[in-house]
């Protein structure tokens, strides 16, 4: 066994279900159920096991999987970095646990918090205000649309299109489509940026806004901002600005200040919650002052040293229950109040050096560049899939691959601001190994894990959520 496979392997793990292990029947007694009769029974049978047995359980079925408290998870433009356990902590303190029903008058504590988050996050992004309603990136995306929409068809403009570049998140499109609009798609010129040509071609009066990702999904900083917000704004357009790369920027740069009118904050990717999973995330969306008014109801204000909520005039309505996702709201004010200023412009130094470094070591071509803090390598006449398959066998979580389609045979990579050296050498001889492997070798793979080789696609559409499916030989 080598020294990948022997600190790596967890192919032979395998683990029973509880109900395999000792298990006891236990009489339910009878006659006082309000259910119907065939939805009743005398007994049940239940696991009988000690305390260590479950724990060994839950533990095994953990190391059968991977997460970021294992070793490092580049996925490229998701951010998928440690978050520290201090946030947790604060998030699961008895006091944080608030019912959202309470009066203003009772839950000023709650309302204080909020109302600084809105701060801290207009601050951090150059915004004037803050709602943290929407419950996702794509929850902010679609509601920052809408108060785009609402503030055109409050200036008695009838506009019917959001320009989204080709390069960009597929949710951009879906949002402005949900919203309503028609999405004009634009190319990216030949170094991978918004080609303006193009861009002044698509921009017309029909434009309610642009979308922009900067730094965009191969990691470049747009470098024509101002210009593209001029050619925007002079349309009479709006700028949208997609926070999911705001790693890079932290401290460095505000999408305010570059000429962006609203903006959405992943919350689940820059400031500490556990990303990916479908778990609870946060996308809370900024604004100019001009756009404050159209946001989500309720919103939450300062009035004489207390804390009120109150509904903007000409607001969008509710776009999530009570003031979103309080918890994960927690966990972003505990996080950058710890980090405070310097923290913050030091996590997006050390996440773009740490894409740099890393793509430096790693034997692949990287089209696109100077890039920040995520690179989109690519895998030449490899696949791109494979290769991200092989590095499971070396004991690392792959990239992002084949996306931003326009990189052939893309692995978009994100190391994240929290990687060591030691584990960024880690992945890149893990990138290398797996480049140096056979075809057959690469084919085959992962090879080391607990489950092979999946149809991804069958397994995100038709996913198999109960053990009773399996039963029934259901396929
Ligand atoms: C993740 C991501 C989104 C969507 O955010 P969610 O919180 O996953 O809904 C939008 N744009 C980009 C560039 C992203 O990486």
């Amino acid at each position: 066994m080598d020294f990948d496979q022997a600190r790596y392997s967890r192919e032979d793990l395998y683990e029973p279900l509880l109900s395999e292990k000792n298990s006891t029947r236990v009489e339910t007694g009878e006659g006082d159920s309000p259910l119907p009769d065939d939805l009743t029974r005398d007994s049940v049978e239940l696991p009988d096991l000690s305390e260590p047995e479950l724990a060994r359980h839950y533990t095994r079925l953990s190391q059968m999987n991977w997460s970021v408290e294992m070793g490092p998870y580049p996925l490229g433009s998701c951010t998928m970095k440690y978050n520290p356990s201090f946030t947790e902590d604060v998030a699961a303190d008895p006091n944080a646990a608030v019912h959202p029903d309470r009066s203003v008058r009772s839950s000023q504590g709650t309302l204080e918090l909020l109302y600084d988050l809105q701060d801290y996050l207009g601050r951090i992004g150059g915004m004037d205000a803050v709602t943290l309603q929407p419950p996702a990136g794509a929850a902010g995306e679609f509601a920052g649309i809408l108060v785009a929409k609402a503030y055109h068809e409050a200036n008695g403009d009838d506009r019917s299109e959001v320009i989204v570049p080709a390069s960009a998140h597929g949710t951009n499109f879906a949002s402005a489509a949900m919203a309503g609009y028609d999405v004009v798609e634009l190319p990216s010129d030949d170094d991978g940026r918004v080609d303006v040509e193009a861009l002044d071609a698509a921009v017309s009066e029909d434009t309610a806004a642009l979308m922009l990702t900067n730094p965009n999904t191969v990691g470049l900083f747009e470098r024509d901002i101002v210009e593209i917000a001029e050619m925007v704004h002079d349309a009479g357009g709006l700028l949208y600005y997609d926070g999911a790369n705001l790693n890079a920027l932290l401290g460095r740069g505000r999408p305010g200040d570059m000429g962006f009118d609203i903006m959405h904050y992943n919350v689940h990717k820059t400031f500490a919650t556990p990303h990916g999973g479908g778990g609870p995330g946060a996308g809370p969306v900024g604004v100019v002052a001009e756009l404050a008014e159209f946001l989500p109801k309720p919103h939450v204000r300062e009035r004489g040293g207390s804390y009120e909520l109150y509904d903007p005039e000409r607001s969008v309505g509710k776009v999530h229950g009570y003031l979103g996702n309080w918890l994960v709201l927690v966990k972003a004010y505990a996080y950058i109040a710890r980090l405070g200023d310097e923290g913050l412009a030091d996590a997006s130094a050390k996440a773009v050096l740490n894409a740099n470094y890393l793509a430096e070591n790693v034997d692949l071509e990287v089209p696109y560049s100077p890039f920040h803090h995520e690179f989109a390598a690519t895998a030449g006449d490899r696949d791109a899939a494979d290769v991200a398959k092989r590095m499971l066998d070396y004991g690392v979580h792959p990239p992002t691959t084949k996306w931003p389609e326009f990189v052939p045979e893309a692995m978009l990579t994100e190391p994240t601001e929290v990687e060591s050296r030691d584990s960024l050498d880690d992945l890149a001889h893990a990138f290398n190994a797996s480049l140096g492997d056979s075809e057959e070798e690469l084919e085959g793979a992962p090879s080391r894990t607990t489950a092979q080789r999946i149809d991804q696609t069958d397994a995100a559409r038709n996913p198999r959520l109960s053990w009773h499916a399996l039963d029934d030989g259901e396929e």
